[in-house]
Protein backbone atom coordinates (compact mmCIF):
# COMPACT_ATOMS: atom_id res chain seq x y z
CA UNK A 1 0.00 0.00 0.00
CA UNK A 2 1.16 3.56 -0.84
CA UNK A 3 2.08 5.56 2.41
CA UNK A 4 0.44 9.11 2.58
CA UNK A 5 2.66 9.92 5.62
CA UNK A 6 6.00 9.67 3.46
CA UNK A 7 6.45 12.22 0.63
CA UNK A 8 5.46 11.05 -2.60
CA UNK A 9 8.60 10.14 -5.02
CA UNK A 10 8.95 12.85 -7.73
CA UNK A 11 8.59 11.31 -11.49
CA UNK A 12 11.64 12.05 -13.54
CA UNK A 13 9.64 13.09 -16.47
CA UNK A 14 9.58 15.17 -19.35
CA UNK A 15 7.07 17.30 -17.67
CA UNK A 16 8.56 17.60 -14.44
CA UNK A 17 11.73 19.08 -16.52
CA UNK A 18 9.92 21.43 -17.66
CA UNK A 19 8.12 22.52 -14.34
CA UNK A 20 11.77 22.61 -13.09
CA UNK A 21 13.33 24.66 -15.54
CA UNK A 22 10.80 27.63 -14.52
CA UNK A 23 13.10 27.86 -11.09
CA UNK A 24 16.29 26.10 -11.09
CA UNK A 25 18.03 27.98 -13.65
CA UNK A 26 17.10 31.17 -12.65
CA UNK A 27 18.40 30.48 -8.61
CA UNK A 28 21.61 31.71 -7.39
CA UNK A 29 22.95 28.24 -6.51
CA UNK A 30 22.36 27.11 -10.47
CA UNK A 31 24.28 30.56 -11.96
CA UNK A 32 26.84 31.17 -9.79
CA UNK A 33 28.18 27.34 -9.79
CA UNK A 34 27.08 27.29 -13.54
CA UNK A 35 25.21 23.89 -13.32
CA UNK A 36 24.30 23.27 -16.47
CA UNK A 37 27.96 22.17 -17.08
CA UNK A 38 27.35 19.44 -15.07
CA UNK A 39 24.81 16.07 -14.75
CA UNK A 40 22.65 16.25 -13.94
CA UNK A 41 21.57 19.92 -15.21
CA UNK A 42 18.03 19.80 -13.41
CA UNK A 43 14.85 18.25 -11.64
CA UNK A 44 17.55 17.44 -8.90
CA UNK A 45 14.62 16.51 -6.76
CA UNK A 46 14.12 13.14 -8.76
CA UNK A 47 17.20 12.55 -10.17
CA UNK A 48 19.62 13.41 -7.64
CA UNK A 49 22.44 16.44 -6.78
CA UNK A 50 24.54 17.27 -9.22
CA UNK A 51 28.15 16.19 -9.76
CA UNK A 52 29.57 19.66 -9.54
CA UNK A 53 31.46 19.62 -6.32
CA UNK A 54 32.05 22.35 -2.84
CA UNK A 55 29.04 24.32 -3.50
CA UNK A 56 27.69 26.66 -1.11
CA UNK A 57 24.03 27.39 -0.51
CA UNK A 58 23.24 30.84 -1.64
CA UNK A 59 19.45 30.62 -2.59
CA UNK A 60 17.41 27.84 -3.71
CA UNK A 61 14.18 28.60 -5.34
CA UNK A 62 12.37 25.39 -4.72
CA UNK A 63 10.03 26.61 -2.03
CA UNK A 64 7.72 28.48 -4.89
CA UNK A 65 7.97 25.77 -7.00
CA UNK A 66 5.04 23.61 -7.64
CA UNK A 67 6.11 20.11 -7.61
CA UNK A 68 7.77 21.00 -4.47
CA UNK A 69 4.27 22.06 -2.85
CA UNK A 70 2.21 19.15 -4.28
CA UNK A 71 4.48 16.57 -3.10
CA UNK A 72 4.99 18.16 0.41
CA UNK A 73 9.08 18.55 0.23
CA UNK A 74 11.41 20.21 2.65
CA UNK A 75 14.36 22.03 2.88
CA UNK A 76 14.93 22.59 -1.25
CA UNK A 77 19.16 22.56 -2.17
CA UNK A 78 18.77 19.17 -3.94
CA UNK A 79 21.12 20.01 -6.38
CA UNK A 80 23.50 20.10 -3.70
CA UNK A 81 22.36 17.62 -0.45
CA UNK A 82 22.43 14.13 -0.52
S1 LIG B 1 11.51 21.12 -6.37
FE1 LIG B 1 13.35 22.19 -7.08
S2 LIG B 1 14.61 20.62 -8.08
FE2 LIG B 1 12.51 19.85 -7.91
S3 LIG B 1 11.49 20.43 -9.82
FE3 LIG B 1 11.05 22.04 -8.36
S4 LIG B 1 12.63 23.58 -8.72
FE4 LIG B 1 13.38 21.67 -9.65
S1 LIG C 1 17.64 22.72 -6.24
FE1 LIG C 1 17.30 24.78 -5.42
S2 LIG C 1 19.38 25.62 -5.22
FE2 LIG C 1 19.52 23.86 -6.57
S3 LIG C 1 19.34 24.69 -8.65
FE3 LIG C 1 17.26 24.10 -7.98
S4 LIG C 1 16.37 25.97 -7.11
FE4 LIG C 1 18.57 26.24 -7.22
Amino acid sequence: MFDSAKPSAIENTEENKQICRKYCPICQNYKKHDLRRNEPKELFCAQGPSSCQNMKEIGCFCPACELFNKHHLRGGYFCVRR
